[in-house]
């Protein structure tokens, strides 16, 4: 007997359960940054018209205050509908296969553009050990694993997590990120151009502060890879 698998959006029967959730016509719905918008140069935030240096207003601000630590950030996706709803099944529920679904529409979206930069070394944004414990497993490892195998997973620790940061004010928030990451291991990155990894750039508070701490360790350069702009 073979069971039908229905698709998770509009629920249609899926012709091959290859183990992906959605069907063709829904997965479309999963749009890719940069592939009909303006967008910040170092943040991938949409601008709704260009600007003289094509930064965002976030951007602009860290740039003028000298809080720039990280060279850029690009993502994949846009934070939104059915992208966001298959990574929160990865992410809170987890539904690894979810992430088989992100991936094929990555893979096809990533083909139209320069994404991965030249480095020397790539790490990720690690989890809180009681966070990796809970979930199980590191959806950001597992779904940047097709490109990135062998991605070096001791180079940060993370003593805490900050919850909810886009509620908080922007001085509560930088205080909740501040030290929130040791530098393990030193060694890795000392001159080294390093790429970080993440799934979701909300505010940038936590890429921009291992960025620093990358380079406060003496990282040449830090720039990162996210799965999804919110
Ligand atoms: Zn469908
Ligand atoms: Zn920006």
């Amino acid at each position: 007997m073979r069971l039908d698998v229905m698709c998770l959006g509009c629920g249609k029967i899926l012709e091959n359960d290859d183990g992906k959730l959605l069907c063709k016509d829904e997965l479309s719905h999963l749009v890719g940054v940069g592939e009909k918008t303006f967008r910040c140069v170092r943040c991938d935030q949409e601008l709704i018209a260009p600007t003289e240096d094509m930064l965002c207003y976030d951007c602009w601000q860290r740039v003028k205050k000298g809080e720039v630590f990280l060279k850029d950030s690009q993502a994949i996706f846009f934070y939104r509908g059915v992208g966001r709803e298959l990574y929160q099944l990865a992410k809170f529920e987890g539904n690894k296969r979810a992430l088989l679904d992100i991936q094929q529409r990555a893979r096809e979206v990533l083909q139209k553009r320069d994404f991965f930069p030249e480095v020397d070394v790539v790490t990720l944004v690690p989890s809180h050990w009681y966070t990796l414990l809970r979930r199980g497993y590191s959806p950001v490892e597992w779904f940047w694993s097709p490109w990135f195998p062998n991605v070096v997973r001791d180079v940060l620790v993370r003593r805490w997590t900050a919850k909810n940061q886009k509620k908080l004010r922007r001085e509560e928030r930088l205080r909740m990120v501040r030290d929130q990451f040791i530098v393990k291991r030193k060694d890795l990155v000392v001159g080294k151009r390093v790429l970080v990894l993440d799934d979701v750039y909300t505010t940038g508070s936590t890429l921009e502060e291992v960025a620093r701490v990358l380079r406060l360790a003496g990282a040449q350069s830090v720039q990162a890879r996210v799965i999804f702009r919110d």
